[in-house]
C-alpha cells in the first residue's frame, strides 16, 4: 500500500483504496492510502509547527528545492504521462503535455524565488520612510481535482512553497497515483521535515479536517461549485477566518461568427468541446453560432467528429480517451437525455462505445437546436457533450455568451478586427480566446474567472502571489525631522 507522507515520514494509514484505470477497469494501479482525521490533524501539527522556520528560509534553498522538482518531473515526463493517463484517462500525448506543464510551473516559481521585492515609498509625513512587503501565510491546504491530477497540485504546491508556506495536500480521492509520485520529488529534492505533507484521502475526512482546523491559514481549492460554496463557508465562518480561492465550474461559450475561417472554428470548437474528455473547466460546451454559417459549421462538426477516435488513453492514435468513472458517465449520459427530453437534436454520438477492455467509453456528443436556457445550455456536464445555440448575430452571440452564471473562458472565432476587439472588452469572463480554443492556457499569466467560476485572488503567475503573500506596511520615522 502506499503511504501518505506527515511530519517528514512516509506513514500507512488503516485504510487504503484501490486506483482503478477507467480505460480499463481491471486493471488496478495500485491499493493507495486513506488518510484519516488524525493524520491530516498530525499533517497540519507538522505544518504549522515547521512554517517559522520555513517562513524565513533562505529564498536561494526555495530556489534550489523548487528547480529540482522542476527537473525531475521533466526528466520522467513519459513515466509520470503515462501514470497520469492511465489514472485519469487523458490520452498519452495529454497526460505527457500535462506533466511537462508541472515541471515548467516548479521551474517558474524557483525563478520567482528570487524575484521576491517590496516598494519603498516616500510617506505623506516628514522623515518617514514607508515600506511594503510581502510574507507568507502560514500553513496552506490545497484541495485539487482529479482532472488535472498533477498540473492544479503543481500549480497551488510551487508558489506555496516559493512564497515561505507549509503545506497541506489533499489530492482527489480518483488520481492519488500522481500526486504520490509528484509528492516523493518534492521529498527527494530536499524540503525540511513538516514543510510539505501528502495526505491522501477523502475529502469529507481529510478535506473537513482541513477546514475545522484553527492552525491552517488558507486554503486553495479546484473542483465542484457546492464543494466550493461549502469550502468558503467554512473559511469564512472559521476562527480565525482563513483566507479563501476557488476555481470551480465553467460553461464556457464559444462564438462563430459569419466571417470565422471554418477550418478553424471546427478545430477550436472540437478541441474545446472534446480534448481531454471534456473534462476541463476551460472546456466549451456552448457553441455559438451566427445563421449565416451555422449550417456549414454543424455539417463540418458531424464530418469531422467521424474522425475522433475514441479508446484507450495509452493507445497510440486515440483521440479522446475515456470518461473518468463511472459516476461521471451516467452524469454524461444524464444529461444527454435531458437534452433530448429538453427537445434539442442530438446530431452526433451520444452512445456508449465498446472497446478491447472494459472501460468508460462516450462517443463526443453534438447537440443542435439548443435554447441557452435549457439545462445542458446552463449546467455543466463535465463530459465530451457540446450544444450549438443559434445566434442572429454578432450583438446576439455576445448577449448568450455572457447569459451564464459563469465566467471563466469565452471564445470568438473570428475574422474580424473589429468583433474580436469588441468581445475581448465585452465578454464576462476571467480569460478570453481570439481564434483558439477555450481551454489550453499558459502557465506565466494569471487563470482565473467571474462570476460562479471563481472566488479570490488568481491562481498562476507573478498573481500568484496576491493569495500566497500577505502584505505588510512598515513605517520608520528616521529622526531627522528637520
Ligand atoms: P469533483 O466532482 O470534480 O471530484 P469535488 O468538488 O467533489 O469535485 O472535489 C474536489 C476536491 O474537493 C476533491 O479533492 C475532494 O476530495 C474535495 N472535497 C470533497 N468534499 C469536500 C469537503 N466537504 N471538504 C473539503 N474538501 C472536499
Amino acid at each position: 500500500m502506499t503511504k501518505n507522507y506527515i511530519a517528514g515520514e512516509w506513514r500507512v494509514s488503516s485504510e487504503a483504496a484501490p486506483n482503478v484505470n477507467p480505460s480499463n477497469t481491471n486493471d488496478v494501479i495500485g491499493d493507495y492510502a486513506r488518510a484519516s482525521a488524525a493524520d491530516a490533524e498530525a499533517a497540519i501539527a507538522a505544518a504549522y509547527d515547521a512554517f517559522p522556520a520555513w517562513s524565513r528560509s533562505s529564498i536561494q534553498t526555495r530556489h534550489d528545492i523548487l528547480k529540482a522538482v522542476g527537473d525531475e518531473i521533466l526528466a520522467r515526463k513519459e513515466e509520470l504521462g503515462r501514470l497520469l493517463s492511465r489514472e485519469e484517462g487523458k490520452t498519452l500525448p495529454e497526460g505527457i503535455g500535462e506533466v511537462t506543464r508541472a515541471g515548467q510551473i516548479f521551474h517558474f516559481f524557483a525563478g520567482e524565488c528570487l524575484r521576491m521585492a517590496g516598494e519603498k515609498v516616500p510617506s505623506v509625513r516628514p522623515a518617514i520612510d514607508v515600506e511594503i512587503t510581502r510574507e507568507p501565510v502560514g500553513v496552506v491546504g490545497l484541495i485539487t481535482p482529479w482532472n488535472f491530477p498533477i498540473a492544479i497540485p503543481a500549480w497551488k504546491i510551487a508558489p506555496a512553497l516559493a512564497y515561505g508556506n507549509t503545506v497541506v495536500f489533499k489530492p482527489a480521492e480518483l488520481v492519488p497515483g500522481s500526486a504520490h509520485a509528484l509528492s516523493e520529488i518534492i521529498v527527494r529534492a530536499g524540503v525540511p521535515a513538516g514543510v510539505f505533507n501528502l495526505v491522501m484521502g477523502k475529502g469529507s475526512i481529510v478535506g473537513e479536517a482541513m477546514l475545522q482546523s484553527p492552525k491552517v491559514a488558507a486554503i486553495s481549492f479546484t473542483g465542484s461549485v457546492p464543494t466550493g460554496r461549502r469550502v468558503a463557508q467554512s473559511c469564512i465562518a472559521a476562527d480565525p477566518m482563513k483566507k479563501v480561492q476557488l476555481e470551480m465550474g465553467g460553461k464556457n461559450p464559444m462564438v462563430v461568427l459569419d466571417d470565422a475561417d471554418l477550418k478553424v472554428a471546427v478545430e477550436c470548437a472540437v478541441n474545446s468541446a472534446f480534448f481531454s474528455t471534456g473534462q476541463r473547466c476551460t472546456a466549451s460546451s456552448r457553441l455559438i453560432v451566427t445563421e449565416g454559417i451555422h449550417d456549414r459549421f454543424v455539417a463540418a462538426m458531424q464530418e469531422r467528429m467521424q474522425n475522433l477516435v475514441v479508446g484507450d488513453a495509452l493507445k497510440a492514435g486515440t483521440h479522446i480517451g475515456p470518461v473518468v468513472d463511472q459516476s461521471q458517465l451516467d452524469q454524461d449520459l444524464k444529461y444527454i437525455r435531458i437534452g433530448q427530453e429538453e427537445g434539442a437534436r442530438l446530431v452526433a454520438g451520444g452512445e456508449l462505445l465498446n472497446r478491447e477492455s472494459p472501460g468508460f467509453y462516450l462517443a463526443p456528443a453534438l447537440f443542435t437546436e439548443v435554447s441557452n436556457w435549457m439545462r445542458v445550455a446552463r449546467e455543466e456536464i463535465f463530459g465530451p457533450v457540446a450544444t450549438v445555440i443559434r445566434a442572429k448575430d454578432y450583438d446576439e452571440a455576445l448577449e448568450i455568451a455572457n447569459d451564464t452564471p459563469f465566467g471563466l473562458s469565452s471564445g470568438i472565432c473570428t475574422t474580424s478586427l473589429k468583433y474580436a476587439s469588441h468581445f475581448k472588452r465585452n465578454a464576462e469572463a476571467g480569460m478570453v480566446m481570439v481564434n483558439l480554443p477555450t481551454a489550453g492556457v499558459d502557465y506565466h499569466v494569471p487563470f482565473g474567472g467571474r462570476k460562479g467560476s471563481s472566488y479570490g485572488p488568481r491562481e498562476q503567475g507573478r498573481y500568484a502571489q496576491e493569495f500566497y503573500t500577505t502584505v505588510k506596511t512598515a513605517y520608520t520615522f528616521d529622526g531627522n525631522a528637520a
